[in-house]
């Protein structure tokens, strides 16, 4: 056993340095609470990225998973496996989609919504000039299709060039969705909730135009509930807020609860447009990952945590609209559910690690001057006044 900064010092020395870390080692997570190698205990409001909706440790999600561990982990995709049966049934039901394609992580999802957009034209013309409208300050991932539609020059700069045929709008701003469709365009992709770009909804009258604009000119409309999605939103899926119904939609991050597993899930002309031999993956959907994802759906269902979700929501929501109200430095608040960003006149770095090492808070930014609450769906009120409380002490700190 060494000491934590040996620890971090053998990982500086071994990881490929793509990220910044925090002198933080994890070693175990019980409820919304996380423990650090030194045993101190933090209150999480970042759920690993809104990704352990159902919390740390969860006894019925964790027998699953041991259950699936000791009967069958992987067989591939050249037979069927029981599971992935289960998982399937449960998440077309939940989203009222027909097809599903499991997937190992969100890019992925995102890179087989593509590839539909892609083959449904081509279907259609036998043409390579397509094009995609993807939103300014969206994230869909990091692999080069991903990219290829995350309006963010900083992350797409180095990797240029990246896929062709792909133009950005503003979010919110329907006229310049309009101004980019001619023959050519497939599909606009958009999160229904940006995320990593700073907790922006899209307005109601907005999705509406672009599913009304997608409709008549045969373009398919793909929105990205990775994030928002899996009940973080007030509803299951985001989308279904709005009355309003995607082609193809993309779900990752709170499905597996902390297992790699994202989907894609298509629809009507889209749910045929790829046929076999268009798309394949050696794990994904294997019965490991998917009776993890069949028991999350499966105690969504049965603990009705999307009503949960909309009343800690609720709740959170007063509670951030206090601390504006005495902060001027927060600017704004943004969101829904337990999906909600404050938006500061600073950049939030600072305020993020302090939160972390003096107040024993797990907080994540969404872009430089926002900070984004996603914690687990399981927390209670106590909870979200312990992190209105942490977080003050920080703010009157700077
Ligand atoms: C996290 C995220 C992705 C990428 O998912 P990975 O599992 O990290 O590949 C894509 N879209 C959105 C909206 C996300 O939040």
């Amino acid at each position: 056993m060494g000491n934590k900064q040996e620890y971090i010092e053998k990982a500086e020395a071994e990881f490929y340095k793509t990220y910044n870390r925090f002198p933080v080692i994890f070693q175990q997570g019980k409820g919304v609470c996380l423990y650090d190698t030194e045993g101190n205990e933090y209150l999480d409001f970042g759920a690993g990225i809104a990704v352990m909706g159902l919390g740390y440790g969860d006894p019925d999600y964790e027998k699953a998973l041991k259950d699936q561990v000791e009967t069958l982990i992987h067989t591939s995709n050249l037979f069927y496996n029981l599971p992935s049966i289960e998982a399937g049934e449960r998440l077309l039901k939940v989203s009222g989609m027909e097809k599903v394609f499991f997937t190992n992580s969100g890019t992925e999802a995102i890179e087989g919504a593509l590839k539909i957009a892609k083959r449904y034209a081509y279907n259609k013309d036998h043409c390579h000039d397509h094009e995609i409208i993807a939103m300014n300050h969206s994230f869909h991932g990091r692999s080069l299709g991903a990219l290829s539609v995350t309006g963010n020059d900083h992350y797409q700069e180095p990797f240029r060039p990246l896929m062709p045929g792909v133009k950005f709008a503003d979010f919110n701003d329907l006229d310049s969705v309009k101004a980019l469709v001619n023959e050519k365009t497939c599909a606009v992709i958009m999160e229904t909730i940006q995320g990593e770009g700073g907790v922006y909804p899209a307005d109601p009258e907005f999705l509406k135009g672009v599913r009304k604009l997608c409709d008549d000119n045969d373009m398919l409309l793909i929105l990205d509930e990775i994030q928002c999605g899996m009940g973080r939103s007030g509803a299951m899926f985001a989308w279904q807020k709005y009355g309003v119904c995607p082609d193809v939609m993309t779900v990752a991050k709170a499905l597996g609860n902390g297992v790699p597993i994202g989907a894609f899930l298509a629809q009507g002309k889209a749910a045929r447009a790829m046929v076999p031999g268009d798309h394949g993956t050696t794990y994904g959907g294997n019965p490991l990952v998917t009776a993890a994802a069949a028991k999350v759906l499966e105690l969504f269902e049965q603990r009705d945590l999307v009503s949960h979700v909309k009343e800690m929501g609720d709740y959170l929501w007063e509670k951030l609209e206090e601390l504006k109200e005495r902060y001027p430095v927060i600017t704004d608040h943004r969101g829904c559910g337990l999906i909600q960003g404050l938006e500061f006149s600073v950049p939030v770095g600072d305020i993020v690690k302090k939160a972390l090492l003096e107040e024993k808070l797990v907080l994540i930014s969404a872009g430089s001057q926002v900070i984004r609450f996603v914690p687990p769906l399981i927390i209670q009120k106590d909870h979200v006044d312990q992190m209105c409380r942490k977080l003050e002490q920080v703010i009157k700190g700077i």
